[in-house]
C-alpha cells in the first residue's frame, strides 16, 4: 500500500479491523508477508495468481479484498477451488476520472504543462503554447456509463456539441442533451474524442490505424480507460503524420510494469512509450485518474465494509465469483 491509501485507511478503519500495511507488491515472494491475517488488502498491480493464493491460503488467509474495480489480475477459480472470497469495490466517485480526463484536455490543449516549466526558468514565450476554444466543438464520448455520463456533463458546461455512443442509448445522456450515433459517425464527426468504455475482446484496439484513418485531421485523443483500447503504434503514426493533433492519455496498453513505482533511476526499456514522450502534443499521466480524496475515502469504506460482511458471515453484494461455464 502506498501512504495515501494507509491515510484512508487508518482514518476509516474504526478499530473494527487491525490493519498492517506492506509497501511492497503482493507476489509469491511477498506473499509469506501476509502469514497468520485473515484477510489481504490488494490493487490492480498485485500478483493474485494461482501460486500466490496458494501461500496466502497456506498461511490462513480467507479473503482477498481488492480495493479497485477491476479483478482481471486475480484467479478466480483458484481463489474458490482454495476457500478463498474475493470482494472488490465496484463502483466509486466516477467525478474523479471524468474531471481528471477535462484536466487532460485543459492542459494538453493549451500547453500547460510546457507553460509551467517555462515561466519557472524565466521563459515567457508563447511560441508554441497556442490552443483552441473548447467551446463549440463536437466532441465524442465512447461509453456512456458512470464515468462518460460525468464526461458528457463536464463538456455540456463548457458549451460543446457532444455525440456518444455505448451499446444502448442512455436515457440520462439524452437529458443532458447528448446525442447518440454510431461509431463511424463519431469518428469522422468529432474535433475531440474521449475513452470511457470497458477492456474487453471487442474493444480491444478499438482505436487502430482503420479507426484513426475516419477521424477529422487534428483531432484531440483522450484516454482515462483501459491502455489497450488503442493500439498506440497507430496512435503515434497518427500523430507523426499530425493527423492526430492531441494525445491526452492516463493509461498505457504496457503500464503493468511501468507504472506506479519511481522508475526515475532506471532506463526506459520500453521503446513505445519512450516514442509517445517525445511529442509535444502528448499528455501522459500515471493512472491516477482515480487519485482524489473522495475516491479513496469511497474505496477504503467500501473496503473495510466489505471485510465486515465477510467476517460476519453476511451475504457481500460485493464478492467476486468466477463466472458459471457458458
Ligand atoms: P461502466 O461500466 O459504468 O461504463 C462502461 C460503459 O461502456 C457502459 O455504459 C457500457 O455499456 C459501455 N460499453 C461496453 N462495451 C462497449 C463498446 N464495445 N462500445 C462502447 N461502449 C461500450 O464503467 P465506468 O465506471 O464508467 O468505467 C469506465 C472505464 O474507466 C473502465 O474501463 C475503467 O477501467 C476505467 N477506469 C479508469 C480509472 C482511472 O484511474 N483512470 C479509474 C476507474 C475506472
Amino acid at each position: 500500500m502506498k501512504s495515501y491509501d494507509e491515510l484512508h485507511f487508518s482514518e476509516e478503519s474504526d478499530d473494527r479491523h487491525q490493519l498492517v500495511f506492506h509497501e511492497c507488491e503482493l507476489n509469491p515472494s511477498t506473499a509469506q508477508l501476509a502469514e497468520g491475517s485473515e484477510a489481504i488488502c490488494a490493487f490492480v498491480i498485485d500478483q493474485l495468481d494461482r501460486e500466490t493464493l496458494q501461500l496466502l491460503a497456506q498461511g490462513g488467509t480467507q479473503t482477498v479484498a481488492l480495493r479497485c474495480a477491476g479483478f482481471n489480475n486475480v484467479d478466480l477459480e483458484a481463489a474458490k477451488e482454495l476457500g478463498i472470497k474475493v470482494v472488490r469495490v465496484p463502483a466509486y466517485s466516477p467525478h474523479a476520472v471524468a474531471e481528471h480526463t477535462l484536466g487532460l484536455l485543459l492542459a494538453l490543449n493549451r500547453r500547460i504543462h510546457r507553460a509551467y516549466n517555462r515561466v519557472r526558468e524565466g521563459n515567457f514565450s508563447l511560441q508554441g503554447l497556442v490552443g483552441f476554444d473548447v467551446f463549440g466543438k463536437t466532441v465524442g464520448v465512447i461509453g456512456a456509463g458512470r464515468i462518460g455520463v460525468e464526461v458528457i456533463r463536464l463538456f455540456k458546461g463548457f458549451g460543446c456539441d457532444v455525440v456518444y455512443y455505448d451499446l444502448n442509448e442512455n436515457e440520462t445522456v439524452r437529458e443532458l442533451g447528448a446525442h447518440y450515433v454510431e461509431l463511424e459517425e463519431l469518428f469522422a464527426r468529432c474535433d475531440i474524442i474521449s475513452l470511457h468504455c470497458p477492456l474487453l475482446d471487442s474493444t480491444h484496439h478499438l482505436i487502430d490505424a482503420v479507426a484513426i484513418e475516419k477521424m477529422k485531421a487534428g483531432v484531440t485523443l483522450l484516454n482515462t480507460s483501459r491502455g489497450a483500447l488503442i493500439d498506440t503504434t497507430a496512435v503515434i503514426e497518427g500523430l507523426k503524420k499530425g493527423k492526430i493533433g492531441n494525445l491526452g492519455i492516463d493509461v498505457y496498453e504496457e503500464e503493468d510494469n511501468l507504472f506506479f513505482e519511481d522508475q526515475s533511476e532506471q532506463i526506459m526499456q520500453d521503446d513505445v512509450f519512450a516514442r509517445l514522450l517525445t511529442f509535444p502534443n502528448v499528455l501522459i499521466t500515471g493512472h491516477q485518474g482515480f487519485l482524489t480524496t473522495n475516491a479513496l475515502t469511497q474505496i477504503a469504506q467500501t473496503t473495510l465494509q466489505n471485510l465486515s460482511d465477510i467476517e460476519a458471515g453476511r451475504d457481500c453484494a460485493n464478492e467476486v465469483k468466477p463466472r458459471p461455464e457458458e
